[in-house]
């Protein structure tokens, strides 16, 4: 979180300009932890760091359903082979 300035309102209640996570547009923070510039954006990036998260496992998973599509494909030449 990067906290740019703290400037004043109207309401004279301190409001604090912040840089968004997701798409890095300067918004106004209208409540405490607030990080991304509006709840689409905050999904949107959730959703993308989920992703990079479970990259690494999807991959995985990939690999090995690839694997024993491989094998599957050995498996019925050499039983073709026989007949
Ligand atoms: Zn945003």
């Amino acid at each position: 979180m990067e906290r740019i300035a703290t400037i004043a309102d109207h309401t004279r209640q301190p409001t604090t300009l912040m840089l968004c996570q997701g798409c890095h547009t300067q918004f106004i923070q209208r409540h405490g932890n607030q990080r991304y510039c509006s709840p689409r954006c905050q999904a949107r990036s959730t959703h993308q760091r989920y992703r990079e998260t479970h990259r690494a496992v999807l991959r995985a998973r990939t690999q090995a359903s690839r694997q024993r599509a491989k094998e599957r494909s050995h498996h019925d030449e050499q039983s073709r082979e026989r007949q």
